[in-house]
């Protein structure tokens, strides 16, 4: 059984495997870009929070969506933009624009079977809750600290209940377990995170695809590094740290890096086919950001 599809278009618009790819397009997007600089210059004059009513892939519904301004910022012409991947959240089930356009990207282009299994690296996340109550078997995992064990069960956590602590670097599930294995804004925050891509890669049947978000920065062709860990576990910090909210710690994540188009080359090193950025825009499903990708990747089948 697969979830049942919007008869609005789609607001996927289209995906990219590499960077060159993308540029031959920019040229087009670059004349939206200063509609949507337009609209958002607009919408500051009021500066309050507001409601639109748009298309929510988790809801299957037209539902009020909440835009507000936090963590908002400027381009480089000094248009003022909300967050948009971080807001515009549906009223019903909580979801912000990104974590909606994940959640399509399954159902609509991956036609993802309800029986699907699906480990997510979260799991006391409003997120998470809607993954189970439209997927029938999803394992969800919290990274808890280094006193933890892989897999381990960690009771009352946080006032959360039991957790399951993973490290994504060394997960504790079984070759081949999972048809689908997603993640949030995670990988920016792993140092190592080229061995996280295999790692997905070997928990992933044959064929099973690995979809994810992490901020990136579609300018840039290679991944900027942030900061590293040296053999000593001392975090060595090149540029200014900058710290992302963490659901189990108030301390925040270090990000480790930006991400540029060689992602995908990095996940066809650690075993992945067709890996590719899926572009999202369209303000009938609530994604008003500026150029806003779902990265997705296969795993190869086995020799
Ligand atoms: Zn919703």
């Amino acid at each position: 059984m697969t979830h049942a599809k919007s008869h609005l278009p789609s607001i996927w618009l289209a995906s990219f495997g590499s960077k060159a790819e993308f540029d031959t397009r920019a040229a087009e997007l670059s004349a939206q870009l200063e509609v949507i600089s337009a609209m958002d210059d607009r919408m500051l004059q009021s500066r309050h929070a507001f409601e639109i009513k748009a298309w929510c892939a988790a809801c299957s519904a037209v539902t009020p969506m909440r835009v507000t301004w936090h963590y908002c910022g400027t381009n480089p012409a000094g248009s003022v933009h909300p967050a948009w991947t971080e807001t515009c959240a549906c009223n019903r089930c909580g979801l912000n624009s990104r974590m909606r356009a994940l959640i399509d990207f399954l159902t609509s282009q991956l036609n993802t079977p309800t029986s699907a299994r699906i480990y997510i690296a979260e799991q006391t996340t409003v997120s998470f809750s809607v993954f189970q109550k439209l997927f029938a078997d999803v394992t969800g995992s919290e990274y808890l600290g280094p006193d933890y064990k892989p897999g381990e069960i960690a009771t009352g956590f946080k006032n959360h209940g039991h957790v399951r602590h993973e490290d994504l670097s060394r997960l504790s599930f079984a070759d081949g377990s999972f048809d689908l294995v997603l993640t949030q804004d995670v990988f920016e925050h792993v140092p190592a995170y080229a061995k996280t891509f295999s790692e997905c890669a070997r928990v992933l049947k044959p064929g099973g695809a690995l979809v994810f978000t992490v901020p990136f920065f579609y300018d840039q062709a290679k991944t900027g590094i942030r900061a590293t860990v040296d053999a000593q576990g001392t975090i060595q910090h090149i540029l200014p740290p900058e710290f992302h909210g963490n659901p189990v710690s108030n301390e925040g994540s270090l990000c480790f890096q930006n991400f540029g188009w060689d992602l995908l080359e990095t996940l066809q090193a650690a075993g992945f086919t067709q890996p590719k950025a899926n572009l999202y825009w369209g303000p009938w499903a609530g994604h008003m950001g500026v150029p806003f990708f779902v990265f997705s990747a296969h795993r190869a089948a086995l020799n």
